[in-house]
């Protein structure tokens, strides 16, 4: 049997699709052990993005009348899901208002097998969909989309509509599990036409009988979530390896195209290259921090930092964008805040740590920023990273709490961006030209690099919040995710505590 996902795996590489045939998959493990998920595999594009814990309720929403069939994972399971299907279909009552099947299932005669996620009933026939948890499709879901239609048509069934179901970003969620509006229909018949889905499966089968195909490394490897045989491809060819990790001394430390004059001048790294070679200052330190192998600091931060008051705050926030929403009167994929993690310093030396996380029960927004507020007091600066993030969190709050604007838009002058005073005077040579999150986090704590979340398999701290939401979730598996979180907004804000002691001067980490 060919099914969607070979097909998928076809079209993006021949190769991909011959060793999953042969058995040689990665297993993904499922986020109800509270591991969010592990190594690259089919599954972990689609849960990279977050969808929300109410996708189920979405798509019931949207057909009251609609029969599900669970999605079988045995050939006796198949069978009763396949005699499911006809038996909805077979019926000779009239269709009431919203009737559809979520996860038809059916078997054509050319050995294809689908699982179609809507089949709904039109005038003239059925409507068939596939449900995609984003504002566009792509080609595989087009792809897809044909051949469920192809099985559909030899099992003599008549489609009258076939098509994408989309997330609206106009759709409000009004509460109360009322999906429906939620999706937007694109017609996807003007393009089915094009795709000779017959010759695909038997290509495919042909594909399959002959030998290994060679690796053909490119884009699609890396591409949706990457390919689960990238360790298998790198082993047989030299170059089927993403780009290797950037070298510490690479010219591109520099950006590219000055590292392509540095090459003309017959340098390979930055070692050969004089210090006045370079007219930019910050490459110039750069340079100078590579060739000395230990970081370097401009001694004019220390008296910026000395001006600087305390209470000092190291402020991190955490946000998150559902496909599908989760709280009343927000919108799919609003940015929303759920989770604030701030540490105190006084001038004597103490620090006091506070944080909050949405405990997912309402729209968390005022409480975060009745809380926030009370934890950044009236006085002191707060630092955060690439501030600009925190800045926009804190308007969007003001925006929409009138009663709290003074007192947020109060804090935007007190934010004091750490990136900004990271690039204009500091650099590491384990930073490798960049100046993110995580590169500055190897350079001034590199013991805190083995996050939390790392240690749950969780990818992102949305990734782990979306998945303690689920409904059903054991009471330990919540509370592992809740701890790992937490934990994660302490690490974050200690990485910042560390920067500033760097900025500070304290010498020990600038030996
Ligand atoms: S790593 Fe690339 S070349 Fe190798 S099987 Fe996967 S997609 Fe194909």
């Amino acid at each position: 049997m060919l099914n969607h996902d070979d097909l998928r795996r076809w079209r993006a590489c021949t190769r991909r699709f011959w060793l999953h045939r042969r058995g040689e998959h990665a297993a993904a493990v499922p986020c109800a052990t509270g591991k969010v998920h592990a190594v690259a595999t089919d599954a972990s594009a689609e849960a990279a993005v977050i969808h929300g814990p109410g996708i189920d309720a979405a798509l019931r929403a949207s057909f009251p009348g609609a029969q599900v069939i669970a999605a079988p994972n045995t050939p006796a399971e198949w069978n009763a899901a396949m005699q499911h299907t006809l038996d909805c279909l077979g019926s000779d009552r009239v269709a009431p208002e919203g009737w559809a099947i979520l996860g038809a299932c059916l078997t054509s005669e050319d050995r294809a097998q689908v699982r179609i996620d809507v089949l709904s009933c039109g005038e003239r026939g059925l409507r068939l969909f596939k449900v995609r948890y984003a504002t566009v499709g792509d080609e595989a879901d087009v792809d897809a989309v044909a051949l469920w239609t192809h099985v559909a048509a030899r099992c003599g069934l008549r489609v009258q509509h076939v098509g994408l179901l989309l997330v609206d970003t106009d759709f409000i969620y009004p509460g109360h599990g009322c999906y429906a509006g939620l999706f937007r229909e694109v017609d996807l018949a003007p393009v089915l036409g094009s795709r000779p889905v017959a010759a695909w499966l038997t290509a495919m089968r042909d594909c399959a009988r002959g030998p290994q195909p060679p690796a053909s490394p490119g884009l699609h490897c890396t591409q949706s979530g990457g390919c689960e045989f990238i360790h298998d491809c790198q082993a047989c060819t030299q170059t089927a390896s993403a780009l290797p990790p950037a070298p510490l001394a690479s010219l591109e430390v520099v950006g590219r195209a000055l590292a392509a004059e540095l090459r003309e001048e017959g340098h390979v790294d930055l070692h050969s290259v004089a210090l006045p070679r370079f007219s930019n200052t910050r490459h110039r330190r750069a340079v100078r921090a590579i060739q000395q192998g230990r970081p370097v600091l401009d001694p004019e931060v220390a008296a910026l930092m000395q001006a600087l008051p305390y209470p000092r705050h190291s402020l991190r926030l955490d946000t998150i964008g559902f496909a599908v929403p989760v709280w009343a009167g927000t919108r799919p994929y609003q940015v929303l805040p759920f989770q604030w993690t701030c540490d105190v310093q006084s001038a004597a030396g103490d620090c006091a740590r506070h944080a909050f996380l949405a405990d997912g029960v309402g729209d968390p927004r005022r409480v975060f920023a009745l809380t926030l507020l009370q934890a950044l007091g009236s006085t002191g600066p707060v630092f955060a990273y690439n501030a600009g993030f925190e800045r926009n969190r804190l308007r969007e709050l003001a925006q929409h709490f009138d009663d709290l604007a003074p007192a947020l838009e109060a804090v935007l002058p007190r934010i004091v961006d750490l990136f900004q005073l990271a690039r204009a005077h500091y650099y590491h040579p384990v930073m490798a030209g960049s100046w993110s999150f995580k590169s500055i986090s190897r350079a001034v704590a590199p013991e805190l690099l083995l996050d939390s979340l790392d240690e749950i398999q969780a990818p992102s701290a949305q990734a782990a919040f979306a998945c303690s939401l689920q409904p059903g979730l054991d009471t330990l598996t919540r509370q592992q995710l809740r701890t790992a979180l937490l934990t994660h907004g302490q690490r974050q804000t200690e990485v910042l505590r560390r920067m500033l002691a760097v900025f500070d001067g304290a010498p020990h980490f600038l030996d």
